[in-house]
């Protein structure tokens, strides 16, 4: 085990699952087979230890995170995932590190039915890339720029919850009730089952990578609308709600919550008449969904608490440079 072509056959050539890949791992390019009826849709993540996840975070909540990221962005559109590349920078080969990492990885691709189908392996600080490929028919594909003033704006499951674990990690907060906050950081759930099915109660999302604050804002730029969104319909967890009782004597922190970001869950907007039907389909997923404001024809995005104050975030959220 001594070259990068040694890890790429016993860490990353997983068995074939799909019959519309005719090859993969192995030559110089993958080939597969686009449905006819169906779009394509692909997207790119970069995850970069000490950036994107704490140095010392286990190498199966970094296969899963990495792959997630990315299925996140194609449940953003309403697309259902098929392949996947992957390209790795690795300080060294270590066995153990990479047999917990690719185990990970085969199994929760074996889980969506997601073949992988080539990558690149390479030296160097630890950072994954991947592209990940879906399909959707051409009019179920949800878009950032399809708000409609009037619309409803929704979001799947709590909010912050990832940004309260990385707290707790860096402030080595040693607190058992924090663990769910923690896992929500190393393991987001993309809400892909859910999405493949939106479009027929929407068609704008987004899902919440840079904070709900950012992210919304990128919907409305592009749709051209502003937002009024009530801060006491945003959805907390358990634990988040025991984070600012337990640590920000009973103050909900608004800025960690709405403005960190790695949440992975979807925003989307919904014309009122299909309200109804949306909160029908969360149900047969088993999905958690609130409805948090509307969509607005100003250009501004408010946040305004119970007693109708306006919330100013000085900053929207994550930001590389
Ligand atoms: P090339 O030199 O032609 O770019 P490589 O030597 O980088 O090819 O890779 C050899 C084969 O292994 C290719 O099919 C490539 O897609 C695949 N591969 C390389 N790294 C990975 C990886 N981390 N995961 C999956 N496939 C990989
Ligand atoms: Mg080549």
């Amino acid at each position: 085990m001594n070259t990068e072509f040694d890890v790429i056959k016993k860490y990353f050539t997983f068995p074939a699952l799909r019959d519309d890949v005719e090859l993969a791992v192995g030559d110089d390019c993958a080939i597969v087979s686009v449905p006819e009826n169906k779009k394509l849709l692909l997207t790119t993540d970069t995850l970069i230890s000490g950036v994107h996840f704490p140095q010392n975070t286990p190498a199966k909540d970094i296969a899963y995170k990495a792959i997630m990221v990315n299925l996140s962005d194609l449940a953003a559109m309403g697309a259902t995932p098929a392949w996947l590349s992957l390209a790795i920078s690795l300080p060294e080969i270590n066995e153990v590190w990479l047999t917990e990492f690719s185990t990970q990885f085969s199994a929760l691709l074996s889980q969506y039915n997601i073949s992988l189908v080539g990558g690149d392996t390479t030296k160097g600080h630890l950072s994954i890339t991947i592209q990940a490929m879906g399909f959707c028919e051409q009019g179920n594909i949800l878009r950032r720029d399809k708000a409609q003033p009037g619309d409803k704006v929704y979001v799947s499951g709590s909010i912050g919850d990832a940004a309260i674990g990385l707290h707790a990690i860096v402030n080595e907060l040693a607190d058992n009730a924090l663990l769910p906050c923690i896992q929500r950081l190393n393991r987001p759930q993309a809400r892909i089952n859910f999405a493949a099915q939106l479009s027929t109660c929407s068609q704008c999302a987004i899902d919440i990578s840079d904070g709900l604050v950012a992210d919304l804002g990128h919907v409305l730029h592009a749709s051209g609308c502003g937002a009024q969104i009530r801060l006491d319909d945003i959805p907390l967890s358990l634990a988040a709600r025991y984070y600012f009782d337990t640590y920000c004597h009973q103050k909900t922190d608004w800025p960690i919550l709405l403005t960190r970001g790695d949440d992975y869950e979807l925003c989307f907007t919904v014309n009122e008449k299909n309200q109804s039907a949306v909160e029908a389909l969360a149900k047969r997923y088993d999905l958690v969904i609130s409805c948090i404001g509307e969509v607005t024809d100003s250009t501004e995005l408010s946040f305004l608490s119970a007693d109708g104050e306006v919330f100013d975030f000085e900053q929207n959220g994550f930001q590389h440079f």
